[in-house]
């Protein structure tokens, strides 16, 4: 008997080939299941407890696979592929995961029918650089003075979400928002998302939910002294403590007498009496301090009518500087006038038992906010959701400058196309591209079960559509119908289709090319528990 050689340390565990391929994908086409019914204005919302009892309810993709906490690493990469798919894009999470469980799904049978795994992701490389080009052919150009269909993208985000209740009033806020914080850079739009500030407070209605040509601070005055409410304000912003520095080394100060002391604490008294003055001189009615401010100077300050919030966090101070026009002062001595922003209103409102500070009506700010308001804690979370996913959409549709038809219009006549495609490459590949085009169409076929619709028929209906030119035929889910979903208003981005397919296709890919999984001892305990791989399908012919 020969002595086994053991490589890998004790209590490692490995798999391998077919049963490593068939687990890796029945892990992740789990995932893809689990989101599926929440596609489409039909979608259901999932219902998922945190370790803690902490409820989230919602119809969102990438915080359904987030919150999931799954721990198999093949569902961990569709995890991925929402990630980035939200991180790019920011809505269309849903269906980046489905097609790559979808695409994984296909490429079982073509593993089954021995095809190389090499083949069929190449295949699919193949098949998702023509779908790009597809796109791009269907794709309609759209401007950021198209208001109107900048309206359609952001009611079409948020269907079938809570929002959808104020979608009306909703989609035209997210446009005014994304259009507001827009810059022009060498002829090219940019949108910085981090621009649009989404501040939650329970209480109120959904359609409360307001924009503000400005800052909301979740700060008070520091002194009840103070104006709460200041017009026309002209605001400074200091990034510097309005405070006596303490030594950086430790001092004593000897004092023999009384009027030594009398003179140290004038002394301390006319320096903060200095930095007062120098904001008053500037002209500023409202100063935003990022550090502490001492009672001296808040005592002064308030006698002088000035609107002060101290502690202001730096991301916020950012936004004031790009909402208001101000110039963030690091060294009071150089506080003039030119260095202020201004606002039509400075308030200090109370939201639902919290102080905050409004800072509203700015001119042409380039930076906003955005205070979403409704019933519940769940409502106000999922109507946050819906109004990313919406500002998200709209302001790829800028950016990029193509939209597409939705409720799987482009899929049909990407799967269509890619039909034809596969016919010219022939080969191998061929059965991998087919296999593609059969997986996109898992939008439209799972969008019309939701709708209660037979989705064979309803597939062979929209292909004889497409196939006749009409290409923006597609699923009206709310009518159970076929229709044309430009028509009727039902528009996104080009880049949701776009970016899932990449997300989708490279996640397939690389889950297809591996044949081993090697996972040492100490990360595999939790991670792939023998027999269980963490809830996610068995795991047989471990070593
Ligand atoms: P995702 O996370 O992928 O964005 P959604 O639940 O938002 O998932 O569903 C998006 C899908 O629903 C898209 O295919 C979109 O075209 C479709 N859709 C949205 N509104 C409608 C509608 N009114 N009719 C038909 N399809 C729609
Ligand atoms: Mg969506």
């Amino acid at each position: 008997m020969q002595q086994p050689i053991l490589v890998l340390p004790e209590g490692a565990f490995r798999e391998q080939g077919r049963s490593a391929q068939r687990n890796n994908i029945s892990a992740a086409k789990q995932v893809a299941e689990m989101v599926k019914t929440t596609l489409g204005p039909r979608g259901m919302d999932k219902m998922l407890v945190d370790s803690l009892g902490d409820i989230t309810i919602t119809n969102d993709g990438a915080t359904i696979v987030e919150e999931m906490k799954v721990e198999h690493p093949a569902a961990k990469m569709m995890v991925e592929v929402a990630k980035t798919q939200d991180d790019e894009v920011g809505d269309g999470t849903t269906t980046a995961v489905v097609l790559a469980g979808e695409l994984l799904k296909k490429a079982e049978t073509l593993l089954d029918q021995n095809i190389h795994p090499t083949v069929i992701s190449r295949g699919y490389r193949m098949a998702a650089n023509k779908a790009y080009e597809i796109l791009d052919n269907i794709g309609k150009d759209v401007s950021i003075n198209d208001r109107e269909t900048l309206i359609r993208i952001a009611e079409t985000a948020m269907t079938g979400k809570s929002a959808e209740v104020a979608k009306e009033g909703l989609a035209e806020l997210a446009v005014d928002a994304v259009t507001q914080v827009a810059e022009t850079e060498n002829g090219k739009i940019n949108i910085d998302q981090d621009n649009i500030k989404v501040e939650k407070k329970v209480g109120g209605a959904t359609s409360d939910t307001e924009l503000i040509t400005g800052v909301i601070i979740d700060k008070e005055r520091v002194h009840s002294g103070m104006p709460k409410n200041v017009k026309n304000a002209k605001i400074a912003l200091i990034d510097k403590a309005l405070e006596i520095e303490k030594t950086e080394t430790d001092a004593k100060i000897q004092i023999t007498d009384p009027m030594q002391l009398q003179a140290f604490i004038d002394q301390e008294e006319t320096m903060i009496k200095k930095m007062v003055d120098k904001i008053v001189e500037s002209g500023a009615t409202v100063v935003f301090c990022q550090k502490g401010i001492d009672d001296l100077a808040q005592h002064y300050l308030s006698k002088k009518g000035i609107f002060v919030a101290r502690r202001v966090k730096k991301s916020d101070m950012e936004k004031l500087a790009k909402a208001t026009d101000a110039r963030l002062v690091t060294n009071l001595e150089d506080l003039s006038a030119k260095d202020l922003g201004t606002a039509d209103e400075v308030i200090e409102q109370k939201i639902s038992g919290d102080a905050m500070t409004f800072v509203r009506g700015c001119k042409d700010p380039k930076a906003v906010s955005v205070l979403v308001r409704g019933g519940t804690e769940h409502v106000v979370d999922e109507v946050e959701r819906a109004i990313t996913d919406a500002l998200g959409g709209v302001a790829s549709a800028i950016e990029i400058g193509k939209v597409v038809a939705g409720g799987g219009t482009p899929e049909i006549e990407v799967a269509k196309q890619l039909r034809d495609y596969a016919t010219q490459v022939g080969g191998r590949e061929q059965l991998a591209i087919n296999a593609f085009a059969d997986a996109i169409e898992v939008i439209p076929r799972t969008l019309a079960e939701s709708a209660g619709m037979d989705a064979i028929d309803i597939l062979v209906e929209l292909r004889s559509e497409h196939e006749k030119g009409n290409t923006d035929m597609g699923i009206d889910v709310l009518n159970a119908k076929i229709a044309d979903m430009w028509a009727k208003g039902v528009i996104e981005p080009l880049k949701i289709k776009t970016q899932a397919i990449k997300s989708a296709s490279e996640a397939a890919g690389m889950i297809l090319r591996i044949d081993d999984i090697i996972a040492s001892s100490k990360s595999s305990a939790p991670a792939m528990p023998p027999g269980g791989m963490g809830g996610m399908g068995g795991m047989e012919g471990m070593y």
